[in-house]
């Protein structure tokens, strides 16, 4: 019984792991000429860098985080957050309502006098139930917290109206700040917000990618990279899978691959499965990466909700998660830009984009110009998946059409879901004991 896992990112190399050690026969395919998908990492002239943006390691599901700390045991560098949001040139604290008291004195009184509105009228019920997110940030933080940080922010990074965007993701992963903690912050009794990733880890040597690299140890001679899946075909009960040059033949099959690339392999998708998916909005990724002559602030990373600062809307400081991820006497940036497919910053060329974060981190008074002593950009196709209004009834459309063919989905494009890391490890731990149980059931 061979099961092929399509695509060797996190999720796919975290299947073929869990599946291999319950003596199931996997082979992994990947388009990349290396694995490790978004979470891939680039040493060059001394520094590190991820290549599909930021990554520090973090979770709430205990399992998971245990999991995850096993894999870079021995390599494993713990890190307190500093981390800071650009407001009118001055560093806030993150998040931004335990940052208050850094705000100017009016802006203060505005979030913390809306913020207090906001929380009478969700307490006494009078406040109107959010319809999209735009209207779930308000009735959660105040028009202040909103307008100044929370929908400038947002829609940076997501590229997308707020107003059109859907509510049912946020729950849990932005949670409704405790109004002792916003009241404190604005007075300046410094509180903590998001707890579960005050503290994270980072590896010490070859940045996120050295994660993927334990986890696919197992596997390794399993991985058939530079294979692109091109076309899925079921016949007698099992697959073949193809690439432009090569047929291979599986009795189960997998995808961790974005559903959009998916469906691309599989013949007469019907109309109406085809249309969900295409009309599916994802973000694409641009980072810049820089190695620094001299020191950087002490800073974990910085949100840019403003436009004025540039297109960038965060930037890390790799060089503060590990002393190794630079040489002796030098830093690093890592910037990140969202954009999608297709759009103008998608012709800009590498220089123009390095030009452009020099400007913002000159403004922000972070580097000069002169201190960068390395360039490099990395693009990614595949970063956000962006939840519109009809998001939820595009993807069950497409869930159950792949459920019918027999295709699960597990990871983040294959689910089309916001999952980090630690989601990914879940979904593919969950997929896996399930299927254990129904091997046992049957
Ligand atoms: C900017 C950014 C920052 C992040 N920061 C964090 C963080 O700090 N902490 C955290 O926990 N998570 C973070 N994440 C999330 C994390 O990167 C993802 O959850 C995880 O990497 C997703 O893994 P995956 O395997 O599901 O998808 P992917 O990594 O996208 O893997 C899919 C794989 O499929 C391959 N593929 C595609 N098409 C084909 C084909 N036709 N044939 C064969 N292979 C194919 C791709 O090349 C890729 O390798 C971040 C994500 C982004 C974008």
């Amino acid at each position: 019984m061979t099961t092929a896992i399509l695509g060797g990112g996190l999720t796919g190399l975290t299947l073929a792991r869990l599946l291999h050690e319950r003596g199931t026969d996997v082979i992994v395919f990947e388009a990349e000429p290396d694995y490790g998908g978004l979470c891939r990492s680039i040493s060059e002239k001394g520094f590190t860098f991820d290549t599909g943006g930021s990554h520090i390691i973090f979770s709430r599901d205990a399992e998971v985080l245990a999991f995850m700390r096993r894999m870079i045991t021995g390599n494993e560098q713990r890190n307190n957050r500093n981390t800071k949001i650009l407001y009118k040139g001055q560093f806030v604290k993150y998040p931004f309502e335990n940052g208050l008291s850094d705000l100017p004195p009016d802006d203060r009184f505005f979030c913390i006098n809306e913020f207090v509105r906001a929380q009478i009228a969700f307490e006494t019920g009078s406040a109107l139930h959010p319809e999209n997110f735009r209207e779930w940030i308000y009735y959660t933080f105040g028009k202040g917290i909103a307008e100044c940080y929370m929908v400038p922010y947002n829609e940076k990074i997501w590229k997308y109206p707020a107003d059109r965007m859907s509510l049912h993701w946020v729950e849990g992963r932005i949670p409704r700040p405790p109004i002792e903690d916003v009241i404190k912050s604005a007075v300046g009794i410094p509180t903590e917000g998001y707890t579960h990733q005050a503290v994270f880890s980072y590896p010490i040597h070859n940045g996120i990618e050295s994660l993927i690299r334990a986890i696919a140890a197992p596997v390794e001679d399993r991985i058939r990279t530079g294979f692109s899946v091109r076309s899925l075909q079921k016949s007698k009960n099992r697959w073949l899978i193809r690439s432009r040059t090569e047929a291979v033949v599986a009795d189960r099959c997998i995808s961790t691959l974005p559903v959009q690339h998916l469906l691309s392999c599989i013949d007469n998708v019907p109309k109406a499965v085809q249309e969900a998916c295409d009309s599916l909005i994802y973000n694409s990724l641009i980072c810049v990466t820089l190695g620094i002559s001299g020191p950087v602030p002490g800073f974990s990373w910085v949100y840019i909700p403003e436009a004025s600062t540039g297109r960038t809307s965060r930037i890390s400081f790799p060089s503060n998660y590990s002393p190794c991820a630079a040489p002796q006497g030098c830093s690093s940036v890592l910037a990140e830009i969202t954009h999608r497919p297709g759009d103008e910053v998608s012709f800009m060329t590498d220089a123009e984009l390095i030009g452009q974060v020099a400007r913002t981190l000159e403004k922000m008074a972070i580097v000069k110009k002169s201190q960068i002593i390395y360039s490099r950009v990395h693009r990614q196709p595949f970063a956000y998946v962006v939840y519109d209004l009809d998001y939820q009834k595009n993807i069950r459309i497409i869930k159950e059409f792949c459920a019918s063919v027999g295709i699960p989905l597990v990871g983040r494009f294959a689910q089309f879901e916001y999952l980090n890391m630690d989601g990914c490890i879940r979904s593919a731990m969950d997929f896996v004991s399930n299927l254990e149980k129904d091997t046992k059931a049957s």
